[in-house]
């Protein structure tokens, strides 16, 4: 550690790495994290405990990016660690900000989750069901796993969050422009900004042309090859570009995927999975309907929409810790 420079952290919770590889994705920018600070904290990276940063004063880190959502009890102490240690705490990507991903599996009680993980996925032999437990007796001690949280959080749900910086992962380029920023000691944005990403949609960043068309039914990614240049969601794919924060310049439609909204909604919102339903459907035009019986109106609905085959993952992918949705989980847990 280096006294002299404001100390960096960065810690991840349940996540999948990527925030860390989109660090790497700066390159040789990385110079100037390490000219402007003291890389101290980064279980990825560096070998620094718990206990050195148990051994800091309150305060003693100036900069933490903390990325993953809260899942294990481990998790959420780290997350009241750190907190306590830093004079800013960024959540930094989507399942730190929104749950992410990790917290699909608030739809689900744990006993399922680990059910699926450890007996049922693809690929798993293990005809003895054997689940692992929190604690194992072995010759030379006891080994022990944090238990898992009843649901998945998003960061601030548990500490306070000074910032919030969206995206899965979110993009080196703005990585550094965040860095830039606060290495040039410019007054911090209030507490609460999202960080690291842009007041406007994802479509005002995309360079496909729209026609103010609608589909005739929403399509999944691989039943057609998108026209270039046109927009997804009017050519019938599900891209969600209306309703997501950008910052990301498009990346994904302007590579032929569908925007996912991995920025978040542009607003917060009680509930972003309706906001992205109602983009998709408002998308939608089935053809007329009159005279129509109950049943065939279902069945061309049914049609309509079949493209969006998971709703709860297509439309609350980044953002189920963070809905009402995510309080009614359909399995509990004895
Ligand atoms: Fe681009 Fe998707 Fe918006 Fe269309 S809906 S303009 S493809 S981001």
């Amino acid at each position: 550690m280096n006294g002299d420079k404001p100390k960096l952290a960065m810690y991840w919770a349940a996540s999948c790495g990527g925030c860390e590889i989109a660090l790497a994705n700066i390159h040789e920018a990385i110079l100037e994290v390490d000219a402007h600070f003291d890389f101290m904290f980064c279980p990825c990276l560096l070998d620094t405990k718990k206990k050195d940063i148990e051994a800091l004063p309150d305060g003693a880190i100036f900069l933490t990016l903390f990325n993953g959502a809260l899942r294990t009890e481990e998790n959420l102490e780290m997350a009241k660690l750190l907190r306590r240690k830093s004079q800013v705490l960024v959540a930094f990507g989507s399942c730190a900000a929104t749950g992410g991903i990790p917290a699909l599996a608030n739809h689900h009680g744990i006993a399922r989750v680990l059910e699926t993980a450890f007996c049922d996925a693809p690929g798993i032999d293990n005809p003895e069901r054997l689940i692992p437990g929190t604690s194992c007796q072995v010759p030379d001690g006891i080994l022990q796993l944090p238990a898992f949280l009843n649901r998945v959080q998003a960061v601030h749900e548990a500490v306070r969050v000074d910032y919030s910086m969206p995206g899965c992962p979110p993009e080196p380029e703005q990585i550094i422009a965040v860095v830039r920023y606060v290495a040039s000691g410019a007054p911090l944005p209030p507490a609460g900004s999202m960080i690291g990403c842009s007041d406007r949609a994802v479509c005002d960043e995309c360079p496909r042309e729209k026609r103010n068309k609608l589909a005739k039914r929403l399509i999944r990614p691989f039943e057609a090859l998108p026209e270039p240049d046109w927009c997804l969601v009017e050519q019938g794919f599900s891209c969600l570009g209306s309703a997501t924060r950008g910052g990301c310049l498009a990346l994904c439609p302007s590579a032929n995927m569908p925007c996912t909204s991995c920025y978040g909604p542009l607003d917060r919102t009680s509930d972003p999975g309706a906001t992205a339903l109602a983009t998709l459907a408002a998308a939608v035009d089935p053809g007329s309907t009159a005279g129509m019986s109950e049943t065939a109106l279902h069945d061309r609905l049914t049609v309509a929409l079949s493209g969006v085959a998971d709703p709860l993952g297509t439309f609350y992918r980044y953002t189920l810790a963070e809905t009402v949705v995510a309080d009614r989980p359909t399995e509990v847990d004895q």
